[in-house]
């Protein structure tokens, strides 16, 4: 943040109890994070309640604060509301307001941290680019990504994650994005959202802040998608396997740690590399590609720059351990991120087993058993080597895997024993993918594998 905002605007937008004067230079909602003459909203978190650090914030040079309980506070210096969360995102849409920007709002089941660091990347071959750390991609992480872009920033890319309806919308509100895309339309949060068609209309609450005539980039491929209609904003799709979509990619070749491939776009034929695998990530870099070439970046530079783009940890990180391969997938698993792992498992080249390693997909609810138990069966048709689990609902994979004809199905009830078996049986030529939700910690296999193999 490195402009001001006015107090007397920032009392109105969150409907404070009264109204004050003079100038923030700075929010925070981190009381280790106190600037003089800034603004600490207190947040209350499930671990957390930034009401009790207000004094210690104002002692420490914060000018003012915004809280939702009454305290014993200088009265000139506290501003009181209904939701100090919400206050915190409308003042994002105010400061958001001040900023010449470009940003690009990305939303979808998966792929949106891949798809943003992708768009940076194109973006970054035009424009000095920002783009939201780490996961900050909810309720709160949103409107601090906002609050973190600065008047130089020519674009920023902002990734937006919810969890029921009516959250996109608040998010795109605050960002006022010039751009944005929709990665896919899967199953994440279905218990909440009810059905696909449900989570269709919760991503599609992407347009709420959509500028009117503005790029709404979405996936071709997409059957839900595909269905989108909305005359107020220029439609662009991208995709693979549909003909239709005016971005496209063709001749996709899967190299060791690359993909390659030629970008069909405006009747030309450009080519691009991505150093990460998988059919997944090229439709990724496809929407990455698109927000750049539509927000004013050269075709060729925007597809030279994808080959710049880095994965975020632990998002499908090829290692070579001694002669076997292993892909470090454990930041995130859902039932449609493991089928995007295991179509790029079967596609890998090998001259040994192509092999899973699986731990649990967490917070899927009443769902949980049969979709881990379809990972197994899936891999089975596509006709990986073997499958290795831990963790308790994996051992449904494991029947499923079973069930679909994998001959080498393992369960281990703990990390210990899945790593020790793993170092006495894996032999050069192996691939191993690891893959589970990030509670389950899988990467502490790994790291044993790699420090006893
Ligand atoms: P989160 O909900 O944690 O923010 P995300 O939507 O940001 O997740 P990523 O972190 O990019 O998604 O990727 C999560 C997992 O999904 C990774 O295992 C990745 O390989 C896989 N993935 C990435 N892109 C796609 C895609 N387009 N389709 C299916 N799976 C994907
Ligand atoms: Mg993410």
């Amino acid at each position: 943040m490195d402009i001001k905002l006015s107090l007397s605007a920032i009392c109105e937008v969150v409907c404070a109890d009264k109204k004050l004067f003079g100038d923030v230079n700075y929010i925070t909602t981190d009381s280790r994070d106190i600037r003089p003459g800034c603004l600490f909203v207190a947040l209350r978190g499930e671990n957390f309640d930034g009401h009790n650090f207000i004094g210690n914030a104002l002692l420490q040079g914060a000018q003012y604060a915004i809280a939702e309980v009454k305290g014993d506070y200088p009265k000139d210096r506290v501003l009181y509301v209904g939701s100090t969360e919400k206050a915190l995102r409308r003042i994002a849409a105010l400061y958001r307001a001040q900023l010449t920007t470009k940003i690009v709002a990305v939303t979808g089941s998966v792929g949106k941290t891949s798809t943003r660091d992708m768009t940076a990347a194109v973006l970054s071959a035009g424009y000095k680019t920002i783009k939201t750390e780490g996961n900050l991609n909810n309720q709160i992480g949103v409107p601090k990504t906002v609050l973190g872009i600065e008047s130089t920033h020519q674009a920023a890319v902002v990734e937006m994650g919810m969890s029921g309806f009516g959250e996109i919308e608040e998010l795109s509100l605050c960002a006022r994005p010039d751009a944005a895309i929709i990665t896919n339309i899967g199953v994440s949060h279905i218990l909440k959202l009810g059905s696909r068609e449900g989570i269709f209309r919760a991503k599609t609450e992407i347009t709420a802040g959509l500028k009117a005539g503005a790029p709404l980039i979405l996936n071709g491929d997409d059957d839900l998608l595909i269905t989108y209609r909305n005359s107020r904003f220029n439609i662009v799709y991208f995709g693979i396997d549909n003909p239709a979509c005016e971005v496209r990619a063709q001749d996709i070749i899967s190299n060791d740690h690359t993909t390659s491939f030629t970008i069909i776009y405006n009747s030309r034929s450009i080519p691009a590399v991505i150093p990460t695998m998988g059919r997944h990530n090229v439709l990724n870099a496809l929407a990455g590609f698109t927000a750049g070439v539509l927000l004013g970046v050269e075709p060729e530079s925007a597809a030279k720059a994808l080959a710049e783009f880095a994965p975020t940890g632990m998002r499908q990180k090829i290692v070579d351990c001694g002669g076997i391969t292993i892909v470090e997938d454990c930041y995130n698993a859902s039932p449609d991120s493991f089928v995007a792992a295991l179509n790029t498992l079967k596609d890998r080249s090998c001259t040994g087993r192509r092999i899973l390693v699986a731990a649990d997909m967490l917070e899927l609810g009443a769902i949980s058993s049969k979709a881990h138990y379809n990972v197994g069966i899936l891999a089975g048709k596509l006709g990986i080597d073997a499958v290795y689990a831990y963790g308790e609902m994996s051992k449904h994979t494991i029947i499923g895997a079973e069930d679909s004809g994998v001959c080498d199905a393992k369960y281990f009830d703990s990390k210990r024993k899945l790593a020790s078996y793993l170092i006495a049986n894996a032999n050069k030529g192996d691939i191993l993918w690891f893959k589970a939700s990030r509670g389950m910690k899988l990467e502490d296999v790994i790291q044993t594998v790699y420090e006893e193999r």
